[in-house]
């Protein structure tokens, strides 16, 4: 019996997580769930899973938990604020920890996770591209189990050999295309926050969802591809492959190619994730190629998607360049969100806030964050003088 604690688990893949749980009675217990503000959800989920404790970002949202819970007499510890994520992600009662916070906000619960050593199955890809070195060092150092749950890092995970060695030549990432493939840059520009979250083959946040239908998800992608398996970005070759079946491929110096196929659910990386090296069941849909017919493969449009090369240019340059980049489209895409800022402005304002940003070194965590800070300013700048 493994104990669980899945941070963000009121999210899309916190909610596919304990689905996955459900499919396998009596192999995990939930020993606690974090959510932003999502009092509803979160209720739900302590009467079903009975946590030791539920951690909520917002006070109030905290005490209205706590309030419903005691009504029914839940034995769920409420606890509240930053602080409580790290509190229960880094508790030596829990075996493992599902990262599955949403952009930066990730970052600090899921290192103290890593820091304590344990096995952590990362979804929240911002927390590795704003990190990178740093983070890394922290799982070396502490010995921690970093299983990727991103769907194309699970499949070249499982594709790498596990002896280790030098006979892996490149890694092709897989990416949808989004909804807006075949679209030129000019058509993108009245896209709606309704359009850009229809995503035409899975279903997530709100965030993901316009970073997917940027490429700007397959971006941050390739950063995260760069950190988890130490592969340069000059190695790393995204592939748009609209089916979504081959969710990654690991090619190796003799010419062989091994890759990784399911439909697309997200219950698959996460049940690989937590049974590995074993497997468990997870109730999706086993493959069916023959009714398929056929898998398609191009190259990605850089000149319609200028997200995309921008941060394989950020990765390629490194430094603070993945900091900003991460800032800067995490504030665009919030104005997006809000109606405040046309979707093909998104890329424009990354775009600026990286030309505006002096490169730097941060080699600390209060470093990167101080980064975080000022793109986010800068970003801020750039939307509102685009408005004026
Ligand atoms: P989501 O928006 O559906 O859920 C986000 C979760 O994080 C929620 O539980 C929310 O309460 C919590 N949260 C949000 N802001 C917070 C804050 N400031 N402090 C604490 N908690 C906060 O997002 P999602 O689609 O589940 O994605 C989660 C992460 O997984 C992202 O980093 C995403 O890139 C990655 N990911 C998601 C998918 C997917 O299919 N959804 C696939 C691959 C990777
Ligand atoms: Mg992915």
């Amino acid at each position: 019996m493994k104990n669980i604690t899945i941070l963000g688990s009121t999210g899309s893949v916190g909610r596919a997580t304990l689905k996955v749980l459900d499919k396998n009675p009596g192999k995990f217990r939930v020993f606690a769930l974090s959510a932003k503000s999502n009092v509803e959800v979160l209720y739900e989920q302590c009467l079903r899973h009975e946590p030791k404790y539920a951690a909520m970002l917002d006070e109030k949202a905290a005490q209205k938990l706590r309030d419903r819970l005691a009504q029914v007499g839940s034995s769920t510890e409420v606890l509240t604020g930053d602080a409580s994520l790290q509190v229960i992600a880094s508790s030596s009662d829990s075996d493992y920890i599902m990262a599955a916070i949403v952009g930066a906000a990730g970052l600090l619960p899921t290192l103290a996770a890593v820091k304590s050593g344990k096995r952590v199955l990362l979804a929240n890809k911002e927390s590795l591209v704003m990190g990178g070195q740093v983070f890394m060092q922290a799982v070396r150092e502490c010995h921690a189990e970093l299983i990727p749950i991103d769907s194309e890092h699970n499949a070249i995970f499982q594709c790498l050999p596990h002896h280790g060695g030098h006979s892996v030549h490149r890694i092709l990432l897989t990416a949808s295309g989004g909804p807006f493939r075949g679209w030129s840059h000019e058509r993108q520009h009245s896209v709606t926050p309704a359009q850009a979250c229809a995503h035409p083959r899975w279903s997530m946040g709100r965030k993901i969802s316009v970073d997917s239908a940027t490429l700007m998800n397959k971006g941050l992608e390739v950063i995260e591809a760069r950190w988890l398996f130490e592969v340069p970005p000059g190695r790393i070759e995204v592939v748009v492959h609209p089916q979504s079946i081959v969710h990654s491929l690991v090619e190796y110096i003799d010419g062989s190619v091994l890759a990784q196929l399911s439909n697309p659910d997200m219950r698959v990386p996460i049940a690989s994730g937590l049974a590995w090296p074993e497997r468990i069941s997870t109730g999706v849909q086993p493959l069916d190629l023959c009714s398929l017919g056929h898998l398609d493969f191009e190259p990605p449009d850089m000149k319609s998607f200028p997200c995309l090369p921008l941060a394989i240019q950020a990765a390629e340059t490194g430094g603070n360049m993945p900091v900003v980049l991460n800032a800067a489209n995490e504030i665009a895409v919030q104005s997006f969100l809000d109606g405040l800022l046309p979707f093909t402005s998104i890329s424009d304002v990354v775009g600026q806030t990286l030309d505006m940003m002096p490169g730097s070194t941060p080699d600390s965590i209060d470093e990167i964050l101080e980064c975080d800070r000022k793109a986010r300013a800068i970003a801020k700048t750039v939307i509102s003088r685009a408005a004026a």
